[in-house]
């Protein structure tokens, strides 16, 4: 165990949330009050919000020495922003945590003890019921998971939110991949080392909406399935496969009937459905092919996954 008190970074993404920003801070100061089994320093990453949200972090910074910020140029994302906030942490151990207090601070003291005397690496969480979540935005929720679990080697985990607290080695492992692409539960589950998993009730946010449309979350869902499974791509070899089957035995089923019966012309209907959905097939295989190939190439731009305008140290005076 260690002697020395833990310097915790908490790493929070915030895009809009200029109401719960004040709330989330009060509740890390609550927090501290009361737990002094590690210092902690709170790095939030304002991504390109268009509210308040970077105002009320300069104001924060001003009173708290321990709170620091990193303002993008535009809205990166998500998975942008936290990669920002590792790159920035100091901490012994790492968290991330949402702004919106879905992801209950109060349970820092147990990750922390986790890790320190239970010897894991990291503590992920999951949330175990989907309350207050639209049934149909659950059902898809548990189908991706059931899908990516089989099409992907590297396992992820149902319900897994991004409040997870690591070692200062499991950040530099996830900071040693520089993909483009980011998706961060399948990052943390391809890293490995010995993971704990804490499970809570799933609540609502404090203030503020959700940032996440349905449409948002298929898209982020098909962005997951691409960067960690290549398994679709094969769908067209197995298609083809099956058609030629199909072919051979049709052949062969045509030539017998038109030398036992003769040859009635006929049958063009079929012809067309069978044209119209074989071209469907091949324009379905080639859109996956182009997914993937439309990731290479972005991948292979290496443009920056994020782009700073400020931070802490190139604040501007404020105004009192
Ligand atoms: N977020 C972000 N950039 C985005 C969208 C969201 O940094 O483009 C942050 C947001 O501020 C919040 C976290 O990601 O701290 C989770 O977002 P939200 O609560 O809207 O998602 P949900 O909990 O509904 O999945
Ligand atoms: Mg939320």
């Amino acid at each position: 165990m260690n002697t020395e008190k833990d310097l915790v970074s908490l790493v929070v993404p915030c895009y809009n949330e200029q109401e719960v920003l004040p709330l989330f801070y009060q509740a890390i100061c609550d927090l501290r009050q009361e737990w002094d089994g590690a210092e902690i320093e709170m790095i939030f990453v304002d991504d390109g919000s268009s509210d308040k949200t970077l105002d009320i972090l300069r104001l924060l910074r001003r009173k708290d020495p321990t709170v620091r910020y990193i303002s993008f140029s535009r809205n990166f994302g998500k998975e942008a922003a936290i990669l920002a906030g590792l790159d920035a942490a100091k901490g012994t151990l790492v968290a991330t945590i949402d702004a919106d207090l879905q992801d209950p601070p109060s349970l820092l003291p147990e990750m922390v003890r986790l890790i320190r005397e239970e010897g894991y690496d990291s503590v992920g969480t999951r949330r175990v019921t989907r309350k207050g979540e639209p049934p149909i935005r659950s059902f898809f929720a548990r189908m991706f998971y059931k899908i990516i679990n089989r099409m992907s080697k590297t396992e992820m985990v149902d319900g897994a939110r991004d409040f997870r607290l690591m070692t200062r080695q499991v950040t530099d492992a996830v900071l040693s991949l520089r993909e483009y692409n980011r998706y961060s539960k399948g990052l943390f589950g391809f890293v490995g080392f010995k993971t704990k998993w804490l499970e809570f009730e799933n609540r609502q946010r404090a203030a503020g909406e959700t940032k996440w449309s349905f449409w948002k979350l298929f898209l982020y869902a098909m962005d997951g399935i691409v960067a960690f499974s290549t398994a679709p791509l094969s769908i067209a070899s197995w298609c083809g496969f099956l058609f030629v089957a199909i072919a051979l035995i049709a052949t062969a089923v045509i030539v017998i009937k038109t030398l036992v019966f003769g040859d009635p012309v006929g049958g063009w209907p079929s012809l067309a459905c069978i044209l119209f959905f074989i071209g469907g097939v091949q324009l379905f295989c080639l859109g996956i092919i182009g997914q993937y190939l439309s990731k290479t190439y972005l991948e292979t731009k290496q443009r920056p996954i994020y782009i700073i305008k400020e931070t802490e140290e190139n604040s501007p005076r404020l105004r009192d």
